[in-house]
């Protein structure tokens, strides 16, 4: 009786891990086309929704050298930190690797006559740039973001 009541307690404490797991797992951002219109700012719905791309050389983030996070402009997902931030010269915001696994999505990309991998933000499937192999190491990746796909955190 004894080891059914402690098996019955384990049972009931891995259920209720689980269910935390999955309660982060999916923990996702669902909006309408015309929600996220009221939300955002045509460009920044153009980028984020459309998968646009901002001109080169002209993002807020670009040269921005502050010490913090920067976060999804849409869901305030946190996905980069400045300490992988490096400037690649391509003329948008490039980072060295995520913040965390699972922060950001992959997705191929054959648009433009050219294969890419897209990156698009796991918790709300916004679009943020590209993703490439001529990063530094020891990622060897380079995040090429939009800065109008970001927000920023600053350190306290
Ligand atoms: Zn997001």
């Amino acid at each position: 009786m004894k080891q059914l009541c402690i098996m019955l307690v384990l049972a009931v404490l891995l259920i209720a891990q689980n269910g935390k797991g999955e309660k982060i797992m999916t923990e996702k951002v669902h909006k309408s086309a015309a929600e996220w219109q009221t939300c955002l700012t045509p460009e920044e719905y153009r980028i984020l929704r459309e998968k646009g791309t901002e001109r080169a050389f002209t993002g807020k983030y670009y040269h921005h050298k502050e010490d913090g996070n920067y976060i999804c402009a849409a869901c305030e997902n946190e996905l980069f930190s400045s300490e992988t931030k490096y400037d690649s010269g391509s003329g948008w915001p490039s980072f060295s690797a995520a913040i965390a696994e699972g922060k950001i999505n992959y997705k191929e990309d054959n648009s433009l006559g050219m294969l890419r991998i897209e990156i698009f933000c796991a918790k709300c499937d916004s679009h943020l740039g590209h993703l490439f192999d001529d990063g530094p190491q020891p990622t060897g990746k380079r995040y090429c973001v939009n800065s109008i796909s970001l927000d920023f955190n600053k350190a306290k």
